[in-house]
């Protein structure tokens, strides 16, 4: 279920999208320039340790296959190189959790991450994996950019070499329009976004490495709905609890931000569609956030793909159980921001 809202916030709610009154100004926030994934000098990335576009293709409708009809594996359209953009659904329920990995070709965990989360979704038996399926709708894309993941960069590459994380407004990339379109049709009410962090090697006033950072808006909170602010701020909240206390985790929030061309972000702002179509076909999330994993590297893929798997499958079990609606979310504004410097520092 869609969760309903008392009138008078949702007024307020309306008021705000509309420009009537103005929320707080953010606070002075950091910036920091985006582009994962952060690795130290003379770090080698072994590809061969994660999955590329084939054993991805193989692995999901493996996963199809054995999942007894949970899962739905098809393809939203092809990228520039004419790879499948695959995603799967699986799930019953009313709230449509879009779930999305790999924007960037070249941050590479969160795609084996995400056919984990679906191994576990399309086979177990666990109650709350039962509610799970019978409360939320999941569309899941393991890689959004095949592209880019083949060549390991962090753009897509055909007709031209576009951060496909910039591009909800132009929609100059085939990637663009066909995820789009799905979008569209599926109308989510909340996002996930799975990357890696740049430069962000440290907890902010301590020696603590940052392992894992969090993103609550990737636009201004001004520019967002009082209750799109709030609910992103529940769904960071409840992301980080679940990683706390899982090995030596240290998170940080992400800086500020303000980037009107990415895919979540117009996910949250509206206002822009593909060459013939309609902004007002697409329906605004109720929010979106995104999480950025330190690092890349074969020695501790485990516990890397682990920080996108807890937190997002914490996410869908609050978000089941409805426990997400009411979580508190003030430890939020507590949190440290990342130090500003190259990785190995
Ligand atoms: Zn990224």
């Amino acid at each position: 279920m869609r969760k309903r809202l008392p009138l008078a916030l949702a007024a307020a709610g309306s008021l705000l999208a509309a420009g009537l009154i103005t929320t707080t100004p953010a606070v002075a926030e950091p910036t920091m320039n985006p582009g994962g994934p952060c690795l130290q000098e003379n770090q080698t990335v072994m590809r061969s340790s994660v999955p590329d576009y084939r054993a991805m293709e193989r692995q999901l409708l493996n996963i199809e296959k054995n999942s007894k009809g949970r899962v739905k594996v098809a393809s939203a359209g092809k990228s520039g190189e004419g790879r499948e953009l695959y995603y799967a659904t699986l799930g019953t329920g009313d709230t449509v959790i879009w779930l999305q990995a790999r924007i960037h070709g070249n941050e590479l965990h969160s795609t084996e991450s995400v056919l984990q989360i679906l191994q576990e979704l399309g086979s177990s038996g666990s109650p709350s994996v039962k509610q799970i399926l019978s409360e939320l709708t999941i569309v899941a894309i393991p890689m959004y950019n095949p592209d880019g993941a083949e060549a390991n960069i962090r753009q897509s590459t055909t007709p031209n070499r576009q951060d496909l994380n910039r591009d909800w407004e132009r929609f100059t990339q085939p990637e663009s329009e066909a995820f789009w379109h799905l979008f569209v049709e599926k109308a989510p009410s909340i996002a996930l976004d799975l990357h890696h962090m740049g430069q962000a090697p440290r907890v902010a006033g301590t020696d603590d490495l940052n392992q894992f950072q969090i993103g609550a808006h990737s636009v201004d909170p001004s520019r967002m709905s009082a209750d799109q602010w709030k609910l992103a701020r529940q769904l960071s909240e409840v992301s980080i609890d679940a990683i706390s206390g899982y090995g030596q985790t240290h998170v940080a929030k992400y800086p500020y931000i303000d980037i009107t061309g990415g895919v979540i972000s117009r996910m949250i702002l509206g206002g822009t569609a593909p060459d013939g179509f309609s902004p007002s076909m697409q329906k605004n999330v109720d929010a979106a956030i995104f999480y950025e994993v330190r690092s890349v590297g074969q020695k501790s893929n485990g516990y890397l793909e682990q920080l996108f798997t807890r937190p997002v499958m914490a996410v869908l079990k609050a978000a089941a159980d409805g426990s997400l609606y009411s979580s508190d979310w003030s430890d939020y504004d507590r949190l440290s921001y990342a130090t500003n410097a190259p990785c190995g520092a």
